[in-house]
């Protein structure tokens, strides 16, 4: 009989949003009538059509590989260089980032989780707390970490709480080596963007302890404050300590289609067991040629007509209207007097409970009231106990209507 890998039996058994997918399904089915009343406003995913442009260059695509002259089979390894080529004019001019050093997938949650892949055991973690589950659980899977304890916390990882007190910013270790650090700014959950002097103090931190930033931007087409940076490759020094995450999942309604980024800089390295430095964009380069084929022809063309001229006008667009969603929650919030956060330069607005409510009651309370889906914050980790979150991916009516059952329920 085969060994399994025990560290899957580690990792937590009520993940977050199938318990919430029970608890639903459990209520709809003993209040038929509140089924059709209910609007979800849990998972993050997108619900506006994918931009015309992209479909346009998706059906182009699709048509050239009917005939044999223009067919595409397998691609390059790394991605198209007409996406990869587009992505440094459009997102990164003037910072250095070479079009080599881009490599495309077909998700950000995948290469998030796959990173791992290329680095070795032993290494110290640190993740933010709350954190998107995925960091968490890629590091359980690869054996980076001991068992879960009571409050849901596993042996090896080190959490860096974000909560208000700290205006979710998780604080740099003052005598700790890190070796690895996962950030996502503009943050999933608490909505909450970075500052340029947190960023580069970060980057001050891992350039000093040999440390490496695993920056997740997925949410970087919603930052509206012009202050704020919208790379972590804006910091200077950032190429030798960081890799960064992107997606057109969130920004251009890509979470069906499928096509991400990551960018690893040429000079980035780690050491090996016995102390020898090693570049690391070779050992991704690796992986991915052994392990992926790449994403498929007509989504990078669909990608690449995102920085199209038609294509920036409707992705901003679909930023705005959600960007509005979440201005809108954001005061209904306020208006029923809770605490709010994020909604700002990012889709989530992440609001504080009522005195004395644990986040799961608060959960079972909007279900329950205003036949509303919420996330509970204690799902994405301890220190988001007594926060939930709000999506604004969804219709303006919906939200709409979500903010007057705010007000009517809560306020
Ligand atoms: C949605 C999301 C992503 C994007 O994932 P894809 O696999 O590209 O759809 C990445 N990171 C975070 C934090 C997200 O919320």
């Amino acid at each position: 009989m085969p060994r399994i890998n025990d560290h899957f039996l580690k990792l937590k058994a009520g993940y977050l949003f199938p318990e919430i997918g029970r608890r639903v399904t459990q209520f709809t089915d003993s209040h038929p009538e509140a089924a059709e009343d209910l609007i979800r406003c849990g998972i993050g995913d997108v619900t506006e059509p994918l931009p015309e442009a992209c479909r346009n260059a998706i059906h182009e695509a699709i048509d050239e590989l009917g005939t044999r002259q223009s067919f595409h089979g397998y691609g390059p390894e790394q991605g198209y260089a007409f996406l990869r080529e587009a992505i440094v004019d459009h997102q990164f001019p003037g910072i250095g980032i070479d079009a080599d050093e881009i490599f495309i997938s077909d998700g950000a949650k995948c290469d998030t989780g796959n990173i791992l892949d290329i680095f070795g055991p032993g290494n110290r973690i640190a993740i933010t707390d709350p954190v998107y589950p995925v960091y968490v659980d890629t590091n359980v899977m690869a054996g980076n970490t001991g068992d879960c304890d009571r409050e849901g916390k596993y042996q090896g990882l080190l959490y860096l709480p974000c909560t208000s007190a700290n205006q979710f910013g998780p604080e740099i270790p003052a005598n700790e080596k890190i070796d690895l650090i996962y950030l996502c700014y503009p943050n999933n959950p608490t909505g909450e963007a970075i500052s340029r002097e947190q960023l580069t103090a970060w980057v001050t931190y891992a350039r000093k302890n040999d440390s490496i930033i695993l920056y997740d931007a997925a949410y970087e087409a919603f930052i509206q404050e012009s202050d704020l940076p919208r790379s972590i490759f804006e910091i200077d020094g950032a190429r030798d300590c960081a890799i960064e995450f992107r997606s057109f999942s969130k920004n251009a309604g890509f979470t069906g289609v499928r096509c991400a980024y990551t960018i690893i800089p040429k000079n980035l390295t780690g050491k090996t067991a016995t102390g020898m430095q090693e570049a690391i964009h070779p050992l991704w380069l690796r992986r991915q040629s052994t392990k992926f084929n790449g994403a498929s022809y007509p989504v990078q063309r669909g990608a690449e007509a995102v920085f199209s001229r038609k294509g920036r006008v409707q992705v901003k667009e679909l930023t705005d209207y959600y960007m509005n969603n979440a201005s809108l929650l954001r005061t209904a919030c306020q208006t029923a007097e809770l605490e709010v956060y994020g909604g700002i330069n990012s889709p989530y607005v992440w609001v504080a409970c009522p005195e004395g409510v644990d986040s799961w009651a608060m959960f079972d309370l909007m279900l329950e009231k205003a036949h509303v889906v919420i996330t509970p914050g204690a799902g994405f980790g301890a220190a988001g106990e007594g926060y939930f979150r709000i999506s604004a991916f969804n219709s303006l009516e919906n939200v709409e209507e979500v903010c007057r059952r705010i007000v009517r329920h809560l306020g």
